[in-house]
C-alpha cells in the first residue's frame, strides 16, 4: 500500500465521511483515484487536505468534499453518459469516469486540457473525451446526456444544458455571484426543470456566453 493510499484513506474518514458522504460508489472512487496525481509536484504532499489548490492559469482543484458531494448528488449508473463543465485539472473526470460509462467534459483553458487530457491517460481512463470548448453552450453533438456537472460558478442556469439533459436527468451547478454560490441540483422535467438547494459554496467563475463574460 502506497503512503498516498492511507492518506487517501484518512481523507475519506475525517473529510467524508463525517459530514455525510454516504454513497459508497463515491467513497470507493475518491479513495482509488490518486488525487496528487492532479496538482504540482511541489503541491503534492497537500493534495489530500481538506481544501481547494491552484492549479494555475488563475484556476482551482476542488477541496475533496465538494468533489464528493457533487458526485453523490448525481446519482449516476455505470450507464450514463456524463457532460462536465470545468475540465481543470481532471481530477474530478476521473471520479465521474469511475462511476459513468462515458464522460465528455468541456474546458475553455488550452493549457489545462493538454495536462488533463496527460494525466487521465496516464491513469487509463479511457471513457473520457476533453474538448476545449465554451461549456456554457453544452455539447450539442452529444446531448442528451444522463447527468452534467459544472464545476465553476454561473451568474444564471445556462439554458443550453437544461435543454441538453435528459427528462429525469439531473445536473450539479453553483449559482451566484463571483464571491458565494448556492449548490443547486437541477431535475429535467417535461415542462422545463426543479431545483434544490444544496448548501453555500465558492469556485472560480464559469466564463462564456450563458456565464460571467469575463
Ligand atoms: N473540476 C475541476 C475544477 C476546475 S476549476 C478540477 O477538479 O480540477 C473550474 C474550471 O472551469 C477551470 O479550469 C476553468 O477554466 C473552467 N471554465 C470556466 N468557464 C468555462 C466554460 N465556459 N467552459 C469550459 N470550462 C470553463
Amino acid at each position: 500500500m502506497s503512503e498516498y493510499y492511507r492518506t487517501r484513506e484518512r481523507m475519506v474518514n475525517t473529510q467524508l465521511i463525517p459530514r455525510g458522504i454516504r454513497d459508497q460508489r463515491v467513497i470507493d472512487a475518491m479513495r482509488k483515484v490518486p488525487r496528487h496525481i492532479f496538482v504540482e509536484e511541489a503541491l503534492a504532499g497537500q493534495a489530500y487536505s481538506d481544501n481547494p489548490l491552484p492549479i494555475g492559469y488563475k484556476q482551482t482543484i476542488s477541496q475533496p468534499y465538494i468533489v464528493a458531494l457533487m458526485t453523490e448528488l448525481l446519482m449516476l449508473k455505470k450507464t450514463d453518459k456524463v457532460l462536465e463543465i470545468g475540465t481543470g485539472s481532471g481530477y474530478q473526470t476521473a471520479i465521474l469516469a469511475e462511476l459513468a460509462d462515458w464522460v465528455y467534459s468541456v474546458e475553455r483553458i488550452n493549457e489545462l486540457v493538454i495536462k488533463a487530457r496527460k494525466n487521465l491517460d496516464q491513469l487509463k481512463y479511457y471513457n473520457v473525451a476533453i474538448k476545449l470548448s465554451d461549456g456554457t453552450l453544452g455539447l450539442r453533438e452529444e446531448a442528451p446526456f444522463d447527468a452534467i456537472m459544472v464545476t465553476a460558478g454561473s451568474p444564471t442556469i445556462p439554458e443550453p444544458l437544461v435543454e441538453q439533459l435528459k427528462v429525469g436527468g439531473l445536473m450539479v451547478i453553483p449559482v451566484g455571484d463571483e464571491f458565494s454560490q448556492t449548490l443547486y441540483r437541477i431535475i429535467r422535467t417535461e415542462d422545463w426543470y426543479e431545483k434544490e438547494d444544496h448548501g453555500g459554496c465558492r469556485f472560480v467563475k464559469l466564463i462564456g456566453s450563458h456565464g460571467w463574460s469575463y
